[in-house]
This record gives structure tokens, sequence and C-alpha cells, in this order.
């Protein structure tokens, strides 16, 4: 066709630019995240071909991303310095389906038939998205090195142009977006909101990113381009990792645990995560979701990767997968053989770092272990696999523990002689199950007791759980096998055979309570006290028929 001409697109894009013009999806906002993630992209190629073609950088070396609102034409323009696009390159790339993922969205979107909100937030379809915002779209391009400039223009409606502009009228290198605002989508022009939107969705996007909020206006930079994840740990403060920190996660402490990994070999990425030194809000969510973020190549892609199991959604922070295709959709990236390896190294990762930090500093972990431990502890009824890692991290108010707190490992250095398990009282407050006359018996023996006052305690120690194959053992369960532990003070009388008086008692009382209690016992648990209330060896703990039936079962 001749220059000026109007060409159709192809097929498919006609189909899916009908969507975008027609959209309902509410969170429109991902148009500029796809919008930035081209420029950057672009800005990526152009530094990789100067590897070989230094002339390409030209005396304009430094990558560069500039968004310009002119809020009276309505005018949104997004131009970057990058490798741009010859004319063959505008047609290819903006006439066709070049993106593996808008490809993938299509097939979905046949499978899917009608749901395509959900879809495109799902995906993010790339340069298109453009027309859920703008009637018109015009890209005028230069490629690096090349002395013509080309203008793609489209309504959206099937067809486009390409024509040739001036030199003068061009970018002297790379591409600039222009958009014609909807009369629905003005708010794009707003100063504030394309700031938090850019922040947001591209704040570590490695190319500087520069607003001018009016023609003539003052250019503000909105981020550096610095990904801070991808320097070496040797180059990065303490306070960088905190502004970082608090800008990416949202907080204002300072995280009690940084993590940052540059992992090579069979997965490459890097992590750079942090554990908080306040529970952040969002801790008791009841989606549990993880919060660890996903970039490939220095690219946002998504925050629902669940790259690390529930009980680890305290930690925050990102992975940046070298691995991982930047072209494929979200959806594909989330089922990626790819991604299940890097799940599992960063939580396994995360894991020895936190055993780490008890190793070097058991007073920072035990900060830690008290705003996360009850969250951890749902790992215990989660994932099998690492029980034994997380009953290592565990930490616990015990009989023995004063003010500070006892590990299994504490605990199974202090057994008593003959006692084979370990034991535990749950419940809802530590001081008070300290009090219990449950714990006499042990007490007088000296064998230390687990003081279990977290909800989610109840349930992993009814899995049947061993440390170091000692099973867990309530004190309110059953006959407590004391006989076999001798007693501290040597003089005190040891339970004797029951005598005449208190078996004639013990069956009174048992007639009396008749079928409310399963039976009636002496007991060598106590010391001071007459009687206690225990669970039957084979029914349930306690304190959890005491969460059951609250819970209405
Ligand atoms: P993707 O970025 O996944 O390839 P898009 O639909 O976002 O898909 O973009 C399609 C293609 O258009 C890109 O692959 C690229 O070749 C080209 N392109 C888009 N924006 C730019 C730009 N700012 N500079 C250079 N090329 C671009
Ligand atoms: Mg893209």
């Amino acid at each position: 066709a001749a220059p000026g001409e109007s060409r159709a697109f192809a097929a498919d894009v006609a189909r899916l630019l009908h969507m975008m013009v027609h959209s309902v999806y509410s969170d429109r906002d991902v148009f500029l995240r796809e919008l930035i993630s081209n420029a950057a992209d672009a800005c990526e190629r152009l530094r990789y071909e100067a590897i070989a073609n230094p002339d390409l950088l030209g005396d304009d070396p430094k990558p560069r991303i500039t968004l310009a609102i002119d809020a009276d034409a309505r005018r949104l323009t997004l131009e970057d310095n990058g490798i741009g696009m010859s004319r063959p390159e505008l047609i290819e790339a903006l006439g066709t389906i070049a993106h593996s993922g808008t490809k993938a969205f299509l097939e979905r979107l046949d499978a899917a038939q009608g749901d395509t909100a959900n879809l495109i937030g799902q995906f993010g379809v790339g340069f298109y998205s453009a027309f859920m915002v703008a009637d018109k779209v015009d890209v005028i391009s230069r490629r690096a090195g090349s002395d013509e400039a080309w203008q793609w223009s489209s309504d959206g409606k099937g067809t486009y142009t390409v024509t040739p502009v001036e030199l003068a009228e061009a970018p002297a290198r790379g591409t600039r977006v222009v958009l014609h605002l909807m009369a629905d989508a003005t708010s794009y022009t707003e100063r504030f909101k394309l700031q938090r939107i850019i922040k947001d969705q591209s704040g570590h996007v490695p190319v500087p990113i520069t607003l001018i909020d009016k023609p003539g206006g003052e250019a503000s930079e909105v981020t550096d381009g610095a990904a801070l994840w991808t320097k070496p740990k040797s180059e990065i403060t303490a306070e960088e990792y905190t502004d970082f920190y608090r800008s990416a996660a949202g907080q204002f402490d300072t995280p009690a645990l940084t993590i940052h990994v540059h992992a090579e070999g069979r997965q490459e990425y890097s992590l750079l995560a942090f554990v908080p030194s306040v529970k952040p809000f969002d801790l008791s969510d009841p989606e549990r979701k993880g919060r660890l973020k996903l970039y490939v190549k220095r690219v946002f892609i998504t925050d629902d990767a669940e790259i690390v199991p529930r009980y680890l959604r305290f930690v925050r922070g990102l992975v940046d997968s070298t691995d991982l295709p930047l072209n494929v959709s979200r959806e594909m990236i989330q089922e990626s053989p790819i991604l299940a390896a890097i799940r599992k190294s960063v939580t396994g990762r995360v894991l020895s770092e936190l055993e780490k930090l008890a190793g070097r500093d058991e007073t920072a972990y035990a900060d830690v272990w008290a705003n996360f431990g009850a969250v951890l502890k749902e790992g215990l009824c989660e994932d099998f696999e690492r029980r034994e890692a997380l009953l290592g991290l565990a930490r616990f108010k015990t009989t023995a523990s004063g003010e500070g707190w006892r590990s299994l490992k504490d605990y199974a250095g202090a057994l008593r002689e003959n006692q084979t398990a370990i034991y535990y009282i749950a419940g809802d407050d530590a001081d008070r199950l300290a009090a219990s006359p449950h714990l006499e018996g042990f007490r007088a023996r000296g064998i230390e007791v687990l003081l279990l006052s977290d909800s989610v305690d109840s349930f992993w120690v009814t899995l049947g759980p061993d440390f170091e194959g000692k099973p867990f053992k309530s004190v309110t369960q059953g006959a407590a096998d004391l006989a076999a532990i001798p007693l501290l003070d040597a003089s005190a009388p040891t339970a004797p055979e029951v005598p005449p008086a208190v078996a004639d008692l013990l069956a009174f009382i048992k007639t009396t309570l008749g079928d409310d209690v399963a039976d009636v016992r002496a007991s060598d648990r106590l010391t001071d006290s007459a009687v206690c209330l225990v669970a039957s060896e084979a029914g349930l703990d306690r304190q959890l028929e005491k969460i059951l039936s609250s819970a209405g079962r």
C-alpha cells in the first residue's frame, strides 16, 4: 500500500480492538502499565543493540520515559528514547498480534464466552489496551540510527494509517504515543492520579519516569529507574533497603529482617524480601494472601503469584525472575513449572533466613516470633513437608520460660528421666494456663510444659507431630503417665495404692455424675488441688473442644 493509505488490521486485532473500545473493564489503569512497560522494553532493547553498535546511542545515552499531560486538549503523551520502530516494524508490531500473551488472551476468550472484563485484568493485553481510554492513538516513531520517522494512527475501528513525518515532528530517537482520551477518561490528565498509578504499577521499572504536568510545564521525576534489587548487596545501604521497603510495602517501620538473594544455578532470580517489625494491618485478612510481588526481568507481572505459602504472608517484597518468559500471560506464568520451582526455592530460603536470624540474634528473632509466630504456626497445619523446619523455628512460653521463649530444642535438652513426651497445655491465656492445677504433678517432677495460647495451637498439636521422636501430649488428656518420672522432692509422698476410702468416694462421685463424666480416677497429676477435669485419652483436647463448641459444632 502507498504511504498514508488506510490499512486493515489483521482479523484478530480488529476483534480485540472492538473489545477494548467497548470494554467494561473497570480497572483501566493497566493501559499505563502496558505502555510504560513497552517504553522500558524499547530502552532495554536499545541498550542491548548498543553493545554491538554504540553509535546508536549518539549523544543521548541515558534511557528515559516522559509522560506529558495536556488537559485542555484532553491528551496524554508517553515518549521514550528507546529503540523506536521502522515503518515495517510499526506495521508488524501494531497491525498484527505479535504479542503471545494477547494470542493466549484471545484463545481464552473463545473458551470463556463473554466474561471479558475479568480476562483483560488477568492478562494485560499490551499496546491495544490504550484503546480502553483513547478513541484515537498516534504512534510517532524514529528507529535508532534511521533518518526516517513514521506515524501510525488509528481510531481502533478496524483500520490504521502509516504516514511519513518530518524529523522535526518526531522524537530524535524512540517512540511517542499520543492518546486522545475519551470523554470518560479525562481523569487520566490529573497529575496526582498519574503519579500514583506510575508509582504503584511501574515504580521499579528500570528506566526513570518523568511527568510534565502541562504544556511548557515543569518536569518532575516520578521514579528514578533504579531497580534496587538488581544491585549487589554490598552497594546498598540499610537506609536504602528501609526506604525501598516502606515505599514498596506501604509500611512505616524498619524491617526486622531483610533478605536479599541473587540466586543462580537452576533458577536465576533475585529475591528482596522483608519481615516487618510491626504487624501489617492486612495480616488477618480472611484471604490470607501472600504479599510477594513477581517481576520478570524488572517488569512487574503480578502480586498474585502466591510465591510463598499463606503462613508466610507477613513477608513483603518481590521476586524478579530471569527465567520466566516476559511475553507470556500472567495466568500462564502462574502455571509455569519454572514458577513452581521458584516458589519452592524462595519458601525454603525465607525459612532458612529466619533460622539464621534465630542463630545469630535470638532476641531479634524472639520479636519476629512474638509478631508472626501465630501465623507461622499455621504452616504446621498446612505444610507437612516443612513441618520439621517450622517446629525448629517455633518458640514457646513454657512453665520454665519465664519472660523469655523456649525452643523445642531447649525443651528436648531438659527432658526428665523417663520422660517420653512433650507436654503441653492449651488455652486462651498463657498466665492462666501457668496457674492451672493440671500442672501440679508436672511441676512436682520438674517436667516442663508448653503453654499454648494461640488458637491455631489446638489444631496443629492434634495432627500428630513429633519433635526428635517425642510426641506432643496434652496434660489435660488422659492418664498422665507420670509415675515413672521421679518427683523432685524424693521425700514427698508418692501416689499410694488407692485406699478403700478413696475408692468408695470415687464410686460415689461416679454414680452421682452418671453419664456426665466418662470416668473418675485417683491421679498422681495433682499435688495441692483436690480434683481437676481432664479429657479422655481418645477424645478431643479440652481447648479444642471449647473452640469447636464456640464455633457451633
Ligand atoms: P509486547 O510488549 O508484549 O510485545 P504489546 O502489544 O505491548 O506486546 O506491543 C507490541 C509490540 O509493539 C512490541 O513487541 C514492540 O515490538 C512494539 N512496541 C510497542 N511500543 C513500543 C515502543 N514504545 N517502542 C518500540 N516498540 C514498541
Ligand atoms: Mg507490551
